[in-house]
């Protein structure tokens, strides 16, 4: 399987991502096409070559109007290093209330392009509702279209969740709703050109301190980053900086299949996004690393990803742990099972094995804590290796039997008559499970 491992080891924004995904191999020029298909007025992107802390990678960044002019300069868009107390207003970039990438930009200066009508009609940004207008009008393949729309609706959730705000009216302002929609849809096109079939994300960490934004002062983590993190492992390190800007947070939560070390990986390729700021102690980059999983080998079986909860038990009155059982498959788990144990002081026990999904995880984990005596529980995430999956009636002497078939691509590989079927089959008829069972076999050879 096609993985994209981001390491995150200065945080994550929209634009970083983007930057490494170019990296990667994104072509310019295909985002550029891309973001044509949307009304966004005229606006142009730089690609550069930059450095941090003698890392080289891909600085994007995107502004208003056909060509460049002087108020949209980066702090470090010239080439070399050191430029960042020259531009003092960028130095609380990115701001972080409103999804803004690059809030520094000051447009006070005259426009003259073709843009300057609709910017007037967006001084107060654009709302969530007219960005999704936008997106699903648009000629954009599904994928992007899903994805770019699911982002931009955790963010908007929370910043009206913030701001007391209905979803639908949360603006976002005039230079961060250019910033947002081309580093979420690039984002989007990026993950999409390149195949990549599952994104895997290091464990996050913030710094600490303050963002200032039009609203005011905000703490590091921002708010509306906490809100769009919330169920994802989140730590705090001691570094006056905001490293994970709301944008790059909603691109992990849409697309993090998971979050930790590097899987093992085949590498294919290595890209680095460049961030805006310089940073004193660390490379302010996001790396992102391309591979393949073993389980690419796997296909053309199916699989997937699932969590495998452990429990020893040596004081459950074996009445209770065998209804535990039944309860944690009515919610949701994919198998529940029981295994004989000698465990210690001579006890009798049981381990208890759930599989779920990563999804259904927290209601096992408190059915489990609820109804055992448990005290604690293991739990490993498992590949999968799965056939496909068809049912077929076939018709036998004694009624119509449903089977299950197990395929691996277009093979049968494994046959076998749903037990339930069979003992409808077997009631009704008077004959034998063994013979019900059988003739369904027949029946399927002779098809
Ligand atoms: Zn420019």
């Amino acid at each position: 399987m096609r993985i994209l491992f981001l390491d995150c080891i200065s945080g994550i924004s929209g634009d970083m991502t983007v930057g490494a995904l170019c990296d990667l191999g994104v072509k310019p020029s295909a985002l550029e096409w891309e973001l044509s298909k949307l009304d966004l007025g005229d606006f142009h992107m730089h690609f550069e070559r930059q450095q941090r802390k003698a890392i080289e990678g891909v600085k994007f960044s995107i502004h208003e109007g056909a060509t460049h002019r002087h108020d949209q300069d980066e702090p470090c868009g010239c080439t070399g290093e050191g430029h960042e107390h020259s531009h003092p207003q960028h130095e609380h970039e990115p701001c972080s209330c409103h999804g803004h990438e690059h809030g520094g930009h000051h447009h006070e200066e005259e426009h003259t392009h073709h843009g300057h009508h609709e910017h007037e009609d967006h001084a107060h940004g654009r709302s969530y509702a007219e960005i999704r207008a936008l997106i699903e009008a648009s000629d954009l393949s599904d994928f992007v279209k899903t994805h770019a729309l699911s982002i931009f609706h955790r963010v908007a959730i929370a910043e009206g969740k913030i701001h007391g705000k209905p979803t639908e009216e949360v603006a976002f302002h005039e230079v961060g709703a250019l910033d947002s929609i081309a580093d979420i849809l690039c984002t989007c096109v990026g993950i999409e050109q390149l195949g990549i079939e599952e994104v895997r994300v290091s464990p996050l960490f913030e710094g600490r301190g303050w963002v200032e934004c039009a609203h005011g002062r905000f703490p590091v983590p921002a708010p509306a980053t906490l809100e769009i993190l919330a169920g994802i492992p989140l730590g705090q390190i001691d570094e006056p900086f905001e490293f994970i800007t709301p944008t790059g947070a909603a691109i992990v939560a849409e697309f993090g299949h998971s979050f930790g070390v590097m899987p093992a990986l085949r590498i294919e390729k290595i890209g680095y996004g460049i961030g805006t700021r310089q940073l004193a102690n660390r490379p302010n980059v996001l790396r992102a690393i391309l591979g393949e999983t073993n389980a690419r080998a796997a296909a053309p079986y199916l699989t997937d990803t699932i969590v495998r909860v452990e429990t020893n038990l040596d004081d459950l009155s074996p009445e209770i742990t065998g209804a535990v059982l039944n309860r944690l498959l009515e919610a949701g788990a994919l198998d529940a099972t029981l295994s004989p144990l000698q465990m210690k002081k001579n006890r009798p026990g049981v381990l208890l094995t759930v599989l779920c999904e990563e999804a259904t995880l927290p209601k096992i984990a408190d059915l489990i804590f609820d109804e055992t005596t448990a005290f604690g529980l293991r739990m490993e995430r498992v590949e999968r290796w799965k056939l496909d999956r068809r049912f077929e009636t076939v018709a036998t002497p004694f009624g119509d039997v449903i089977l299950k078939l197990g395929l691996r691509g277009e093979e049968i590989v494994q046959i076998a008559p749903e037990f339930e079927s069979c003992r409808a089959v077997s009631e009704r008829s008077g004959q034998p499970l063994r013979a019900v069972y059988d003739a369904a076999l027949q029946a399927h050879q002779r098809k």
